[in-house]
């Protein structure tokens, strides 16, 4: 399974905002963005034409950044946005929000979506009792994701959920920290997905 292995701070510099791709180091006064570190490369201080196409391209791979999704996987999610009757910008985020590990880094049992991923597919987590390892895995109303028996003492997931405890978790999930599980209520409105994104930019981007 393909996925990003750079330096993540990179990324926040080159869209000029905070992707949250770390942990705690995101909320202190050491994050890059924080002390005003520019963009990365020989052109990151220079001044650089805003073409309505490069709104569109930074805003698309901020997007797969926040979620950590490769080219491929998030033109698919477009598509399938694109198809379905909702608004596409906003069933896209939905699509987005609605993966297993983003589910896992949202109820608090990982620090960020890619340690998030990591400890889906090492298969610490199951949906509905059965284990899935699968990190693009997309979760339903009604699911319950938790953590599978002998993982409950993996220390890594204990440490997280205790600093998750003072974490604002989204109303969309119904967490239980002690019981390391989480309820799927329904799937998040747009209003509800606090993704520092203009979906709107991204749907003009794919639909030239
Ligand atoms: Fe690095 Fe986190 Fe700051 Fe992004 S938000 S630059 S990942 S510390």
């Amino acid at each position: 399974m393909a996925r990003y292995t750079g330096p993540v701070c990179r990324l926040c510099r080159r869209e000029r905002t905070k992707l949250f791709l770390k942990g705690t180091r995101c909320e202190s006064p050491k994050c890059p963005i924080e002390k005003g570190r520019p963009p990365p490369g020989e052109h990151g201080r220079g001044r650089v034409r805003e073409s309505e196409y490069l709104l569109q391209l930074r805003e698309k791979q901020k997007a797969k950044r926040f979620y950590g999704v490769l080219e491929k996987q998030f033109r698919s999610y477009y598509r399938e946005a694109a198809r379905s009757k909702g608004v596409t910008g906003e069933v896209l985020m939905r699509i987005c929000e609605s993966r297993l590990d983003n589910v896992v880094y949202r109820a608090g049992f990982a620090m960020n979506r890619g340690m998030g991923r990591q400890l889906v597919s090492h298969g610490h987590f199951q949906v509905n009792e059965r284990k899935v390892n699968v990190a693009s895995y997309r979760v339903k109303p009604g699911d319950v994701v938790s953590v599978r028996g002998r993982s409950r003492n993996v220390g890594r997931i204990i440490e997280n959920t205790s600093y998750a405890e003072g974490r604002v978790i989204p109303d969309w999930l119904s967490s239980n920290l002690r019981e390391m599980a989480v309820e799927v209520r329904a799937l998040p409105e747009r209003n509800q997905i606090d993704a520092p994104v203009q979906e709107q930019l991204i749907v003009e981007y794919y639909s030239k």
